[in-house]
């Protein structure tokens, strides 16, 4: 029983690759320059449109010139994505492996083309590097791959590829030539000769959705994160003031507050005006990574722009919140030995016990504090109170 014709599938597989090849590449631009090995999928894919032209040739020229070639390039293709996937994840790329796989493959197959003509030990052969460069994607996905929905489909897609590579090959051993080659009729063969096909396909498509996780993540962080230093801007800080609020209000319990200071840096136009804005960014910088040394896990940092940060602190009373301002002040007065110019701060500390009271009114009453630390000097510490 024939059920597919071997020569329609393999044209048809061949420009679905070169379309995803495509895809990708034009893809590769629009991701942020962070998202790695993109290209690498794109080129796979490339590669293997001329592995599927080669396997095509077969007929029109002898086999000795277009099977090695054929093999070597599909095994390439593979092993560029398993780059590819590499530097998704940040893991070095493994050369020395695709390098290997490539020259395993051309052996086997001239040797069993030319010096013992043999086609199930080729497809035995073959199906040793196509099981392992599979099992490393499967490898690097479970490892690295965040659980989520685009990872699972993913996974699976590489799952069931590796399962069929190595079936076909311990198939060859048993069955013989027969059940393997894709070119007779039958429902195994069929079956591969399909799944082989779509495969370049349909996994770049589940790298594509993985990729675009990615990009999801990439994109929330940055639209609540400030550029310059990295920590929370005011929509980051937002969230997770609401966050803590609802919490807050979970718990019901009366004893609870959470503090707010409002952290200025004094007379920061010098150092500007001194050293440089680069050097007042850097600075910036220094300071953000100070002040969060100084607070605990669950509090958070966040700069609103300028030379204000302003630091949630949960779960924490007047007398806790002084002491973290306490340790703000000092870790810059004692950072002022170091190669970057010395700067001191001005803190306004404010405690929130009601959780209906909005973020702009608590905002509003650490300035106030904040106003009056710089009325009294700066360097100086000072705490909200209601007006008399
Ligand atoms: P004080 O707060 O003690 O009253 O004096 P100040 O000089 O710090 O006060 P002011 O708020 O008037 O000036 C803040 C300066 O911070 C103005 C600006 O030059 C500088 N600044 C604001 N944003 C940035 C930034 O992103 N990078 C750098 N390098 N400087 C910034
Ligand atoms: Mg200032
Ligand atoms: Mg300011």
């Amino acid at each position: 029983m024939r059920l597919l014709d071997p020569f329609s599938v393999v044209l048809m597989a061949a420009l679905m690759c070169a379309v995803m090849s495509l895809v990708l590449f034009g893809a590769r631009r629009s991701f942020p320059a962070e998202m790695r090995g993109i290209g690498y999928w794109s080129a796979a894919l490339a590669v293997q449109v001329f592995s599927v032209i080669c396997f095509a040739l077969r007929g029109t020229l002898p086999d000795i010139a277009v099977l090695p070639l054929a093999n070597v390039l599909f095994v390439i293709g593979n092993g560029l994505s398993v780059i590819g996937l590499q530097r998704f994840y940040g893991v070095d790329p493994g050369w020395k492996m695709l390098g290997g796989a490539a020259a395993f493959s051309l052996a086997g197959m001239v040797y069993y083309l030319q010096v013992a003509p043999d086609y199930a030990a080729r497809v035995f052969w073959m199906a040793l590097p196509m099981t392992l460069l599979n099992g490393t994607l499967l490898y690097l996905v479970l490892r690295h791959g965040r659980r989520k929905l685009a990872t699972w489909f993913f996974g699976t897609l590489i799952a069931v590829n590796t399962v069929l590579m190595a079936v076909r090959g311990v198939m060859a051993i048993t069955h013989g030539e027969a059940m393997v080659d894709v070119a007779r009729p039958g429902l195994f063969q069929s079956f591969y000769l399909a799944a082989t096909a779509l495969q370049p396909a349909l996994l770049s498509v589940g790298f594509l959705m993985v990729a675009n996780e990615r990009l999801r993540r990439i994109l929330e962080r940055r639209s609540a994160s400030d550029p310059l230093t990295g920590v929370l801007n005011r929509r980051g800080f937002g969230d997770a003031y609401a966050r803590e609020v609802a919490r807050m209000a979970r718990m019901r319990q009366r004893s609870r507050s959470l503090a707010l200071l409002s952290v200025d840096l004094d007379f920061f136009k010098k150092i500007n005006d001194r050293f440089g804005h680069a050097e007042g960014d850097r600075v910036l910088v220094s300071v953000a990574q100070m002040i969060g040394s100084a607070l605990r896990e669950s509090d958070v940092l966040a700069r609103f722009g300028g030379e204000e940060f302003i630091v949630l602190l949960p779960d924490t009373d007047l007398k806790r919140a002084l002491a973290v301002a306490l340790r703000v002040q000092r870790l810059l007065r004692d950072a002022s030995a170091g190669d970057l110019p010395s700067c001191t701060a001005s803190i306004g500390v404010a405690v929130q016990t009601d959780a209906d009271e909005e973020l702009d009114a608590l905002l509003c009453r650490a300035d106030e504090a904040l106003y009056r630390a710089k009325e009294n000097g700066r360097d100086r510490i000072e705490t909200w109170r209601a007006a008399a």
